[in-house]
């Protein structure tokens, strides 16, 4: 949801769709720059999530960090950024910061996931007294992007044993499918559950991004769709969300906004939709 007008504006959006839970952008998701929060509007921002009872407020770093970045300016600035991101997020109160892992670009993945811990660990160390975690999200694995695979997460993750409490992972369903994960089937999806329980651990599962795919699977293009309108459709939902390991955690939708022909807001579109599925 967009900040536009103060951050207390995204969760009365969201309470105005009909929303249990919301994810947003502290900052402008295209610069570095940003200026810092007001008490003021940190206090007006916790008081929405009250008032509107809204939970689970979630924070999406910025596009432009790379953490694994072999161009050290570009990879400081990034750490610096990722810094400012858990900075921004505890004086807000949202407990979680998602963030790509990264691209190696002119690397090659091993030095992008070494580099990425390095990053990781950097700013774990320099943010030791906030309560924020990060949450790497899984990607398409379009073009050098990490974090394609279960394993590649789960290599970070290893990694980093020693801050693991203070990193976990958010699953994208548009990404998962992109990037060759068979959500679409009944079989596919058991399968992907399975692994994500041996591979990253359940546990470590703090948010899901709920997502359809424009693009077919293995396309590795990151495309979002409309709940049921894409390769993934409508079925490969109602088993995520019927799920008894997985309906617990928070979910949130980063759908295309606007209306639709019927000059209906998509996001409760998208939400009937979903809610639809539980027979709600
Ligand atoms: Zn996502």
């Amino acid at each position: 949801m967009s900040i536009a007008g103060g951050y207390h504006r995204s969760v009365e959006a969201a309470a105005a769709a009909g929303c249990d839970c919301v994810q947003l952008f502290t900052k402008n998701n295209n610069q570095w720059r940003a200026k810092p929060i007001s008490d003021d509007e940190a206090r007006k921002f916790r008081e929405a999530l009250a008032t509107k009872n809204i939970s689970f407020p979630l924070s999406h770093a910025s596009y432009l960090i790379n953490l694994a970045a072999p161009d050290e300016v570009l990879r400081k600035k990034s750490i610096e950024a990722m810094v400012i991101e858990l900075e921004r997020a505890a004086q807000l109160g949202i407990p979680h910061v998602v963030v790509h892992p990264g691209a190696y670009t002119t690397s090659t993945a091993e030095q992008g996931i070494a580099q990425i811990m390095d990053s990781l660990n950097q700013i774990l160390a320099r943010t030791h007294d906030l309560p924020t975690t990060i949450l790497l999200e899984n990607t398409a694995g379009q073009g050098t992007t990490l974090g394609r695979t279960l394993e590649e997460l789960a290599a970070i993750l290893v990694g980093l044993d020693t801050r693991a409490h203070r990193l976990g992972v958010c699953i994208d369903t548009c990404h998962a499918f992109a990037a060759g994960y068979d959500l679409h089937s009944e079989i596919g999806f058991k399968k992907f559950v399975q692994d994500l329980d041996r591979i990253i651990g359940l546990s470590r599962v703090k948010a899901i991004h709920l997502n359809d795919s424009k693009k077919p699977l293995g396309s590795r293009v990151d495309r979002h769709e409309h709940i049921g309108d894409g390769e993934l459709g409508i079925d490969a939902f109602r088993r995520l969300l019927k799920h008894p390991r997985l309906r617990k955690i928070p979910m949130y939708l980063e759908t295309e906004k606007g209306f639709d022909s019927h000059g209906v807001d998509w996001d409760v579109v998208n939400l009937t939709r979903l809610r639809h599925c539980l027979g709600e």
